[in-house]
């Protein structure tokens, strides 16, 4: 345990490279897929030292950005991928086999649903969608082949929180894992290892890098566990390439500052929206009403809680638009995680496929608009959303 904070510790992960001298201030690029030996002696000490040898397999950029990544989720090791998704797919291609069972938060986001029932359907794997509000439909999930407990830490876009401590002692009493994906809220909100989690997984192509400019994943799980992993990640090829890798370590190193102001200016603007009278409801958990008040001061700190939010207007399409069109700052975009505030409509976007019963259970309706908040000026931005909102009239 280091006696500083996990954002000093963060900042001097991966500055050591293996085999490398020279100190550079930043770390460089390496653009390279391979590293030369002479000689067995070398070629022999290298596989066994597990040194460097083919870009896919390893390389220092994204060993680089792993030890950042351990860092800050508190984690014994980190993999590097090629996308979120990459990040997921491998892993639960690694852990799963034939036969095995999965219990599976029914709010999670679409392409891992889709990988939930397209791709492990195919392979043998049996998935239970069930809803993590109510951990004894989860407890009644449970069977003796029930490998993984999955979930997001935040539903999408309802912002419904997971009870990660309270999966990972279901999980844990079964012999299964936990498998959480912290993309949502970053490791600068929530350490879900702290929690129990076994596996964390982040997509780096949102808040941890930052800068809306380029894809990535990460998974932090125990040594044993990455192991697995990564050699099912090498069959796959899904490791990621170095120029992503050493931008987003250059996003990263931020991180600790960007994510609290930006998830500080979500709440002033969730309350803000929450005060408007063009607005019906706002789903955020700084909000007094927060059905989950008390778990989720359980498990958050002072950084805050999250830097999205949601929030519903009129089920007016072209007020929606209008709307749009209205803001001086905010644009819509099909990601969240950026410097830029952005906005999404779900239901002509991510749940697009959902029927519109199903999504009227879900909270989803054509009123409501998702918001990942960047790090504009706080009183701007909602100066910005309240002049926008006079679209929709007295
Ligand atoms: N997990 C969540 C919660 C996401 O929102 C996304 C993408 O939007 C992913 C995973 C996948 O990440 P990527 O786009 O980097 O593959």
């Amino acid at each position: 345990m280091s006696a500083y904070s996990v954002e000093t510790e963060a900042l001097y992960q991966g500055e050591q490279i293996q085999g490398m001298e020279l100190h550079p201030e930043s770390i460089p690029c390496f653009f390279t897929t391979a590293f030369t030996m002479r000689g067995f002696q070398e070629v022999q000490q290298t596989y066994a030292s597990k040194g460097y040898t083919y870009i896919r397999t390893r390389n220092p950029n994204r060993t680089a950005l792993g030890e950042i990544v351990s860092c800050l989720e508190g984690g014994e090791e980190t993999l590097i991928f090629a996308s979120g998704m990459g990040a997921i797919t491998s892993t639960l291609m690694a852990l799963l086999e034939k036969g095995d069972h999965v219990i599976c938060n029914a709010n999670i986001y679409g392409e891992t649903f889709g990988v939930m029932t397209e791709i492990l359907g195919k392979c043998g794997v049996e998935v239970s969608f069930v809803d993590f509000q109510n951990l004894d439909d989860v407890v009644r999930a449970v069977r003796p082949e029930t490998k993984l407990i999955y979930s997001e830490v935040f539903s999408n876009p309802t912002l419904v929180l997971a009870d990660l401590k309270s999966l990972g002692e279901i999980a844990h009493q079964r012999g299964a894992l936990l498998m959480v994906d912290n993309t949502f809220t970053s490791p600068v909100a929530i350490q879900p290892i702290s929690f129990g989690a076994d596996i964390v997984v982040n997509s780096l192509t949102k808040f941890l890098n930052g800068h809306s400019d380029a894809m990535g994943g990460a998974v932090t799980a125990r040594k044993t566990l990455c192991a697995k992993i990564q050699s099912t990640a090498m069959l796959l090829g899904t490791p990621g390439e170095p120029f992503s890798a050493w931008l987003i370590q250059r996003g990263i190193q931020t991180a600790a500052l960007r994510l609290p102001r930006q998830m500080h200016t979500a709440e002033r603007l969730a309350k803000a929206l929450a005060e408007s009278p063009h607005v019906k409801k706002v789903y955020h958990p700084s909000l007094p009403g927060y059905p989950q008040r008390e778990l989720a001061d359980s498990m958050f700190g002072p950084n805050g809680y999250c830097a999205m939010l949601s929030f519903v207007v009129e089920e007016d399409l072209e007020k929606i638009d209008q709307f749009m069109l209205a803001l001086r700052f905010p644009r819509y975009a099909p990601t969240l995680g950026g410097l830029h505030t952005t906005l999404s409509h779900p239901v002509t976007s991510s749940h697009m496929g959902v029927p519109d019963e199903t999504r009227r259970k879900m909270g989803i309706t054509p009123g409501m608009i998702r918001v990942s908040v960047g790090i504009e000026d706080p009183e701007d931005l909602t100066a910005d959303f309240l002049q926008a909102l006079e679209v929709f009239g007295a």
